[in-house]
């Protein structure tokens, strides 16, 4: 509580003009004159979450302020046991929707005068803000990614250079990405070999019997989408199925891995099998 109150009296009232305030902060009134203020980064969070306030926030009737998803997620019960959520803390919203400051990416470029409340979804979509170079020990940020790893880390990328529709890459295990560089001179991919396991499941298709005559297997094609989202990648698996005359020990080489994410609310996947010669 003491520090609460000791915030509160840092924060100048609005209109008060300041002399040699800093400007970490600034206020910018519709009338065309600005004036800064210093607030503390913290002094603008919600005191249970301590995570920035978005548009709205709520109070109890004892003056603690909480954000829109504390007051969800406590059940509309403040800390002091008061209800919260009915009553919004207008004039910290008020105060709130009239700060405004650069972009954070200014010094890439950006002039854009954010709100405060409208920063983050602006700094999301801002094409000014910096990519991160993915090698190890590069501290590289900034807006020119192409040419940084192409200039730098050439050996390390595939330059695609013809106009074909595929393109072989070699990967090597203990690599954890290769870095493939369009020939748009623009365009950044990299292929991911991801060592961290996520959950799923291993579907693979095996035949039990007739035994196929000679060495080759049925072939077939195993396709698996993610229901909920049409946009995820469609998982798919192809080969030639092998033969088993029983399944205890048999532990399959090669498979189809779905993440739990494709599996739906009833712990079910619809996977499409096409054999080659037909059902
Ligand atoms: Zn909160
Ligand atoms: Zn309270
Ligand atoms: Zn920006
Ligand atoms: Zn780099």
């Amino acid at each position: 509580m003491e520090t609460q109150s000791a915030k509160k009296a840092r924060t100048p009232p609005p209109n008060v003009p300041q002399e040699e305030e800093s400007t970490n902060a600034s206020n910018m009134p519709r009338g065309g004159t600005s004036q800064e203020y210093t607030v503390e980064a913290d002094g603008l969070g919600c005191e249970i979450c301590f995570e920035p306030f978005d548009d709205q926030i709520f109070m109890c009737k004892n003056g603690h302020p909480a954000c829109g998803t504390c007051c969800i997620r406590m059940d509309r019960l403040c800390f002091c046991t008061d209800p919260i959520g009915d009553i919004r803390c207008r004039p910290l919203e008020k105060i709130l929707a009239a700060m405004t400051r650069p972009c954070a990416y200014v010094t890439y470029g950006c002039k854009e005068i954010v709100s405060y409340s409208g920063r983050r979804s602006h700094e999301k979509v801002c094409p000014f803000a910096p990519y991160h170079c993915p090698f190890d020990g590069c501290t590289y940020q900034g807006l020119e990614v192409y040419t940084h790893i192409r200039d730098r880390h050439a050996p390390s990328a595939v330059i695609v250079r013809g106009g074909s529709q595929r393109l072989d890459v070699t990967l090597e295990k203990k690599t954890p990405f290769r870095v493939l560089l369009h020939r748009d001179g623009a365009s950044v991919f990299l292929l991911l070999n991801g060592g961290d396991v996520l959950c799923g499941r291993s579907l693979s298709l095996v035949c039990m019997g007739p035994r196929p005559t000679g060495n080759a297997g049925v072939k077939y094609k195993m396709e698996v989408k993610r229901r909920s989202d049409p946009d995820a990648p469609v998982l798919w698996s192809s080969g030639a199925a092998p033969f088993v005359r029983r399944l205890k020990d048999f532990h399959a080489k090669g498979f189809l891995f779905v993440p739990d994410s494709y599996w739906d609310s009833y712990d079910s996947v619809s996977v499409t099998v096409h054999l080659t010669d037909g059902w």
